[in-house]
Protein backbone atom coordinates (compact mmCIF):
# COMPACT_ATOMS: atom_id res chain seq x y z
CA UNK A 1 0.00 0.00 0.00
CA UNK A 2 1.48 3.80 -0.86
CA UNK A 3 1.70 5.85 1.56
CA UNK A 4 1.67 9.69 1.12
CA UNK A 5 3.53 11.83 4.42
CA UNK A 6 5.81 14.61 5.22
CA UNK A 7 9.28 15.12 5.84
CA UNK A 8 12.22 17.12 5.93
CA UNK A 9 14.11 17.52 3.27
CA UNK A 10 17.91 18.48 2.69
CA UNK A 11 18.37 19.05 -1.32
CA UNK A 12 21.78 20.88 -0.72
CA UNK A 13 24.73 21.17 2.29
CA UNK A 14 24.46 24.68 3.49
CA UNK A 15 21.07 25.17 2.55
CA UNK A 16 17.92 25.17 5.14
CA UNK A 17 15.44 21.48 5.11
CA UNK A 18 12.45 21.51 3.24
CA UNK A 19 8.95 20.64 4.53
CA UNK A 20 7.67 18.23 1.67
CA UNK A 21 5.01 15.59 0.73
CA UNK A 22 6.98 12.24 0.05
CA UNK A 23 5.71 8.38 -0.73
CA UNK A 24 6.91 5.21 -0.34
CA UNK A 25 5.40 1.97 -1.58
CA UNK A 26 4.88 0.12 2.01
CA UNK A 27 6.95 -2.52 3.44
CA UNK A 28 8.85 -5.10 1.66
CA UNK A 29 8.28 -9.16 3.66
CA UNK A 30 11.17 -7.93 5.92
CA UNK A 31 10.30 -4.02 6.65
CA UNK A 32 8.25 -2.48 9.61
CA UNK A 33 6.57 0.76 9.37
CA UNK A 34 6.45 3.01 11.90
CA UNK A 35 4.42 6.41 12.90
CA UNK A 36 6.84 8.42 14.02
CA UNK A 37 6.03 10.34 17.41
CA UNK A 38 9.13 11.78 18.12
CA UNK A 39 12.67 12.66 16.90
CA UNK A 40 15.45 14.22 18.16
CA UNK A 41 18.28 16.54 16.65
CA UNK A 42 22.02 15.01 16.89
CA UNK A 43 25.57 16.28 16.08
CA UNK A 44 25.45 14.07 13.52
CA UNK A 45 22.48 15.67 11.26
CA UNK A 46 24.17 18.72 11.51
CA UNK A 47 27.29 17.58 10.24
CA UNK A 48 25.17 16.22 7.01
CA UNK A 49 23.66 19.60 6.71
CA UNK A 50 26.33 21.78 6.91
CA UNK A 51 28.50 19.52 4.35
CA UNK A 52 31.23 17.90 7.02
CA UNK A 53 29.54 14.67 6.59
CA UNK A 54 28.80 14.18 2.48
CA UNK A 55 26.11 11.91 0.87
CA UNK A 56 23.93 11.52 -1.79
CA UNK A 57 20.99 14.07 -1.34
CA UNK A 58 18.12 14.67 -1.93
CA UNK A 59 17.75 12.90 1.87
CA UNK A 60 16.05 12.12 4.79
CA UNK A 61 18.01 13.22 8.14
CA UNK A 62 17.20 11.95 11.42
CA UNK A 63 18.50 8.73 13.55
CA UNK A 64 17.18 9.27 17.05
CA UNK A 65 13.64 8.56 16.71
CA UNK A 66 10.75 6.40 18.41
CA UNK A 67 7.18 5.75 16.89
CA UNK A 68 3.98 3.34 16.95
CA UNK A 69 4.40 0.08 14.53
CA UNK A 70 1.78 1.19 12.14
CA UNK A 71 2.38 -2.03 9.18
CA UNK A 72 4.26 -5.17 9.00
CA UNK A 73 6.19 -6.99 6.44
CA UNK A 74 4.44 -10.42 5.46
CA UNK A 75 7.55 -12.46 6.96
CA UNK A 76 8.23 -10.01 10.06
CA UNK A 77 8.26 -12.26 13.46
CA UNK A 78 8.12 -10.95 16.96
CA UNK A 79 6.64 -7.20 16.58
CA UNK A 80 2.74 -6.47 16.59
CA UNK A 81 1.26 -3.36 15.13
CA UNK A 82 0.70 -1.22 17.92
CA UNK A 83 4.15 -2.02 19.45
CA UNK A 84 5.88 1.37 21.11
CA UNK A 85 9.00 1.44 19.06
CA UNK A 86 12.64 2.68 19.86
CA UNK A 87 14.68 2.87 16.18
CA UNK A 88 18.36 1.60 16.26
CA UNK A 89 20.50 3.04 12.88
CA UNK A 90 22.98 -0.28 13.16
CA UNK A 91 21.09 -2.97 10.93
CA UNK A 92 24.02 -5.89 10.76
CA UNK A 93 24.20 -8.87 8.69
CA UNK A 94 25.10 -10.98 11.50
CA UNK A 95 27.51 -13.35 9.38
CA UNK A 96 30.15 -11.49 7.75
CA UNK A 97 33.89 -11.68 9.21
CA UNK A 98 33.04 -8.48 11.95
CA UNK A 99 29.22 -9.73 12.64
CA UNK A 100 30.84 -13.32 13.54
CA UNK A 101 33.45 -11.05 16.05
CA UNK A 102 31.12 -9.32 17.66
CA UNK A 103 31.23 -6.32 16.17
CA UNK A 104 28.23 -5.81 14.41
CA UNK A 105 29.14 -2.21 14.11
CA UNK A 106 31.66 -2.96 11.54
CA UNK A 107 29.25 -5.04 9.13
CA UNK A 108 30.46 -5.01 6.30
CA UNK A 109 27.08 -4.49 4.32
CA UNK A 110 26.42 -2.18 7.25
CA UNK A 111 29.98 -0.38 6.19
CA UNK A 112 29.09 -0.63 2.43
CA UNK A 113 25.68 1.05 2.42
CA UNK A 114 25.81 3.26 4.82
CA UNK A 115 27.32 6.00 2.43
CA UNK A 116 25.13 5.32 -0.12
CA UNK A 117 22.28 6.82 2.09
CA UNK A 118 20.55 3.30 0.90
CA UNK A 119 18.48 0.83 3.52
CA UNK A 120 20.22 -2.03 4.58
CA UNK A 121 18.50 -3.98 1.37
CA UNK A 122 20.19 -1.77 -0.91
CA UNK A 123 17.00 0.59 -1.44
CA UNK A 124 15.17 3.64 -1.10
CA UNK A 125 12.39 3.58 0.96
CA UNK A 126 10.40 6.80 0.13
CA UNK A 127 10.89 9.35 -3.32
CA UNK A 128 9.78 13.05 -3.75
CA UNK A 129 6.72 13.96 -5.30
CA UNK A 130 8.35 13.91 -8.49
CA UNK A 131 9.41 10.45 -8.04
CA UNK A 132 13.09 10.67 -7.47
CA UNK A 133 14.06 8.44 -4.71
CA UNK A 134 15.26 9.95 -1.13
CA UNK A 135 18.15 8.23 0.01
CA UNK A 136 18.12 8.18 4.28
CA UNK A 137 20.62 9.14 6.98
CA UNK A 138 21.82 5.71 9.03
CA UNK A 139 19.06 3.40 7.30
CA UNK A 140 16.17 5.72 8.91
CA UNK A 141 15.79 8.98 8.11
CA UNK A 142 13.73 9.67 11.01
CA UNK A 143 12.75 13.16 10.32
CA UNK A 144 9.24 12.37 8.39
CA UNK A 145 6.02 11.04 9.68
CA UNK A 146 6.84 7.86 8.74
CA UNK A 147 9.66 5.65 8.37
CA UNK A 148 9.88 2.54 6.71
CA UNK A 149 13.06 0.12 7.91
CA UNK A 150 13.79 -3.62 8.20
CA UNK A 151 12.63 -5.03 11.47
CA UNK A 152 16.34 -5.49 12.88
CA UNK A 153 16.35 -1.73 13.41
CA UNK A 154 12.29 -1.42 15.58
CA UNK A 155 12.95 -1.95 18.75
CA UNK A 156 10.08 -3.03 21.08
CA UNK A 157 9.56 -0.92 24.68
CA UNK A 158 7.69 -0.95 27.40
CA UNK A 159 4.42 1.06 26.67
CA UNK A 160 4.65 3.60 29.76
CA UNK A 161 7.64 4.73 28.15
CA UNK A 162 7.32 8.72 27.20
CA UNK A 163 8.24 8.90 23.31
CA UNK A 164 9.80 11.64 23.21
CA UNK A 165 12.30 10.31 26.14
CA UNK A 166 12.61 6.76 24.81
CA UNK A 167 13.51 8.34 21.46
CA UNK A 168 17.10 9.56 22.50
CA UNK A 169 17.72 6.47 23.78
CA UNK A 170 18.30 5.27 19.81
CA UNK A 171 21.91 7.36 19.69
CA UNK A 172 23.08 9.96 22.12
CA UNK A 173 21.61 8.10 25.29
CA UNK A 174 22.61 4.47 24.27
CA UNK A 175 26.34 5.86 23.08
CA UNK A 176 27.39 7.59 26.31
CA UNK A 177 25.53 4.82 28.71
CA UNK A 178 26.97 2.04 26.57
CA UNK A 179 30.38 3.49 26.17
CA UNK A 180 30.63 3.24 30.38
CA UNK A 181 28.66 -0.41 30.58
CA UNK A 182 29.65 -2.13 27.57
CA UNK A 183 32.95 -0.22 26.31
CA UNK A 184 35.29 0.83 29.14
CA UNK A 185 36.19 -1.65 31.93
CA UNK A 186 35.18 1.27 34.49
CA UNK A 187 35.35 -0.63 38.40
CA UNK A 188 33.96 0.50 41.91
CA UNK A 189 35.77 3.40 43.37
CA UNK A 190 37.26 4.79 39.99
CA UNK A 191 37.72 8.37 39.42
CA UNK A 192 36.10 8.93 35.75
CA UNK A 193 36.69 12.58 33.57
CA UNK A 194 34.23 13.07 31.27
CA UNK A 195 34.48 15.53 28.58
CA UNK A 196 31.89 17.47 27.14
CA UNK A 197 28.66 17.84 28.46
CA UNK A 198 26.30 17.62 25.75
CA UNK A 199 23.97 14.98 25.33
CA UNK A 200 26.33 12.08 24.82
CA UNK A 201 28.73 13.31 27.77
CA UNK A 202 25.92 13.56 30.30
CA UNK A 203 24.27 10.06 29.29
CA UNK A 204 28.33 8.92 30.37
CA UNK A 205 28.35 10.61 33.30
CA UNK A 206 25.09 8.55 34.55
CA UNK A 207 26.43 5.52 33.15
CA UNK A 208 29.59 6.26 34.79
CA UNK A 209 28.07 6.52 37.84
CA UNK A 210 26.07 3.03 37.49
CA UNK A 211 28.98 1.43 36.99
CA UNK A 212 30.60 2.80 40.31
CA UNK A 213 32.66 5.16 39.57
CA UNK A 214 33.30 7.45 42.93
CA UNK A 215 34.61 10.18 41.18
CA UNK A 216 33.64 11.86 38.25
CA UNK A 217 35.03 15.06 36.76
CA UNK A 218 32.78 16.40 34.39
CA UNK A 219 34.34 19.16 31.66
CA UNK A 220 33.12 21.38 29.45
CA UNK A 221 33.31 25.19 28.34
CA UNK A 222 29.88 26.00 29.78
CA UNK A 223 28.54 26.64 33.33
CA UNK A 224 25.43 25.73 32.62
CA UNK A 225 26.26 22.50 30.96
CA UNK A 226 28.50 21.44 33.83
CA UNK A 227 25.65 22.91 36.43
CA UNK A 228 23.52 19.94 34.46
CA UNK A 229 26.18 17.68 34.66
CA UNK A 230 26.55 17.72 38.55
CA UNK A 231 22.48 16.84 38.49
CA UNK A 232 23.41 13.72 36.32
CA UNK A 233 25.92 12.25 38.76
CA UNK A 234 29.68 14.72 38.41
CA UNK A 235 31.39 15.12 41.99
CA UNK A 236 33.59 17.67 40.36
CA UNK A 237 33.30 20.42 37.58
CA UNK A 238 35.93 21.83 35.09
CA UNK A 239 35.78 24.68 33.30
CA UNK A 240 38.52 24.42 30.87
CA UNK A 241 38.49 27.62 29.36
CA UNK A 242 39.57 28.91 32.68
CA UNK A 243 41.07 25.59 34.77
CA UNK A 244 43.64 22.91 33.03
CA UNK A 245 41.42 19.92 33.09
CA UNK A 246 44.65 17.60 33.06
CA UNK A 247 46.19 19.11 35.96
CA UNK A 248 42.52 18.57 37.34
CA UNK A 249 43.05 15.00 36.95
CA UNK A 250 46.48 15.05 38.61
CA UNK A 251 45.16 16.77 41.65
CA UNK A 252 42.16 14.37 42.01
CA UNK A 253 44.59 11.15 42.08
CA UNK A 254 47.52 12.06 43.95
CA UNK A 255 49.24 13.02 40.73
CA UNK A 256 48.99 9.80 39.01
CA UNK A 257 45.72 10.32 36.52
CA UNK A 258 41.95 9.57 36.15
CA UNK A 259 41.24 5.80 35.29
CA UNK A 260 38.60 6.22 32.71
CA UNK A 261 38.61 9.09 30.28
CA UNK A 262 35.28 9.06 28.67
CA UNK A 263 35.63 11.68 25.82
CA UNK A 264 32.28 13.31 24.31
CA UNK A 265 33.80 16.90 23.35
CA UNK A 266 34.58 16.23 19.41
CA UNK A 267 38.07 18.72 19.76
CA UNK A 268 41.12 18.43 19.04
CA UNK A 269 42.46 19.88 21.95
CA UNK A 270 39.80 17.31 24.47
CA UNK A 271 41.55 14.17 22.48
CA UNK A 272 44.90 15.45 23.19
CA UNK A 273 44.29 16.20 26.84
CA UNK A 274 42.23 12.93 27.45
CA UNK A 275 46.00 10.81 26.79
CA UNK A 276 47.31 13.72 28.92
CA UNK A 277 44.30 13.15 32.13
CA UNK A 278 44.84 9.27 31.94
CA UNK A 279 46.69 7.57 34.62
CA UNK A 280 49.47 4.79 33.33
CA UNK A 281 47.43 1.28 32.68
CA UNK A 282 43.66 3.61 32.46
CA UNK A 283 41.44 3.69 29.58
CA UNK A 284 40.56 6.54 27.34
CA UNK A 285 37.34 5.99 25.20
CA UNK A 286 36.64 8.66 22.12
CA UNK A 287 33.56 8.92 21.74
CA UNK A 288 33.48 12.60 19.83
CA UNK A 289 34.26 13.14 16.00
CA UNK A 290 35.61 15.66 13.89
CA UNK A 291 36.14 16.06 9.77
CA UNK A 292 37.80 12.67 9.20
CA UNK A 293 40.43 14.47 6.85
CA UNK A 294 41.76 16.43 9.92
CA UNK A 295 44.88 15.18 11.69
CA UNK A 296 45.17 14.98 15.56
CA UNK A 297 48.58 15.30 17.38
CA UNK A 298 49.50 13.28 20.26
CA UNK A 299 52.29 14.07 22.65
CA UNK A 300 53.99 10.48 22.28
CA UNK A 301 54.76 9.99 25.84
CA UNK A 302 50.91 10.39 26.96
CA UNK A 303 50.65 7.11 24.47
CA UNK A 304 52.60 5.17 26.61
CA UNK A 305 52.47 3.46 29.96
CA UNK A 306 50.21 0.96 28.67
CA UNK A 307 46.85 3.01 28.44
CA UNK A 308 44.29 1.64 26.21
CA UNK A 309 43.15 3.73 23.61
CA UNK A 310 40.11 3.18 21.96
CA UNK A 311 37.31 4.67 19.34
CA UNK A 312 33.60 4.15 19.73
CA UNK A 313 30.63 5.05 18.05
CA UNK A 314 27.72 3.42 19.33
CA UNK A 315 28.64 2.99 22.83
CA UNK A 316 29.33 -0.63 22.30
CA UNK A 317 25.61 -1.11 21.33
CA UNK A 318 23.22 -4.26 21.15
CA UNK A 319 20.01 -2.64 20.62
CA UNK A 320 17.66 -5.08 21.06
CA UNK A 321 19.37 -6.22 24.28
CA UNK A 322 20.62 -2.02 25.61
CA UNK A 323 17.01 -0.46 24.63
CA UNK A 324 14.74 -2.28 26.56
CA UNK A 325 17.42 -2.30 29.60
CA UNK A 326 17.84 1.40 29.39
CA UNK A 327 13.93 1.89 29.02
CA UNK A 328 13.63 0.05 32.31
CA UNK A 329 16.12 2.38 33.95
CA UNK A 330 14.55 5.44 33.18
CA UNK A 331 10.76 3.68 34.22
CA UNK A 332 12.79 2.69 37.39
CA UNK A 333 14.55 6.30 38.16
CA UNK A 334 17.73 5.24 37.78
CA UNK A 335 18.44 7.19 34.51
CA UNK A 336 17.35 10.54 34.14
CA UNK A 337 16.48 11.52 30.59
CA UNK A 338 13.86 14.45 31.10
CA UNK A 339 17.03 16.55 32.09
CA UNK A 340 18.37 16.25 28.58
CA UNK A 341 15.50 17.73 26.50
CA UNK A 342 15.93 21.52 26.34
CA UNK A 343 13.22 22.07 24.07
CA UNK A 344 10.28 20.55 22.02
CA UNK A 345 9.58 21.72 18.38
CA UNK A 346 7.41 20.56 15.42
CA UNK A 347 8.28 19.05 12.20
CA UNK A 348 7.68 22.22 10.79
CA UNK A 349 10.09 24.18 13.07
CA UNK A 350 13.26 22.05 12.43
CA UNK A 351 15.43 24.36 10.93
CA UNK A 352 14.94 26.63 13.72
CA UNK A 353 16.08 23.89 15.83
CA UNK A 354 19.20 23.63 13.96
CA UNK A 355 20.30 27.00 14.29
CA UNK A 356 19.68 26.24 18.29
CA UNK A 357 22.31 23.21 18.20
CA UNK A 358 24.78 25.04 15.85
CA UNK A 359 24.83 27.93 18.52
CA UNK A 360 25.86 24.85 21.56
CA UNK A 361 23.36 25.99 23.92
CA UNK A 362 20.76 22.87 24.04
CA UNK A 363 20.98 19.59 24.79
CA UNK A 364 18.15 18.06 23.08
CA UNK A 365 15.77 19.62 20.93
CA UNK A 366 12.91 16.95 20.47
CA UNK A 367 10.37 16.92 17.18
CA UNK A 368 6.96 15.49 18.81
CA UNK A 369 4.62 14.65 15.93
ZN1 LIG B 1 23.25 10.66 16.71
ZN1 LIG C 1 27.80 -8.39 9.07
Amino acid sequence: MSLTYRAAVLHKAGAPLSIESVTTSGPSPDDVVVRMKAASLCHTDLEVIDGSLRYPLPMILGHEASGIVEEIGSDVTGIRVGDHVVLSWNPHCGHCFHCDRGQPILCETYLEEGPKGLHFDGRSKAALGSGQPLTHLMFLGAFAEVCVLPAQQVVVVPKDMPFDRSCLIGCGVMTGVGAALNVADIRHGDTVMVFGCGAVGLAAIQGAAMAGAENIIAVDLDDAKLARAATMGATQRINASTQDPVEAAGAATKGRGVDVVLESAGHPTAFRQTTEAVRPGGEVIWLGKIDVAKDVSFRWGSLMGEKRLRRSSYGGARPRRDFPLLAQAYLDGKLKLDELITGRIALDQINSGFDLLRQGKTIRTVITF
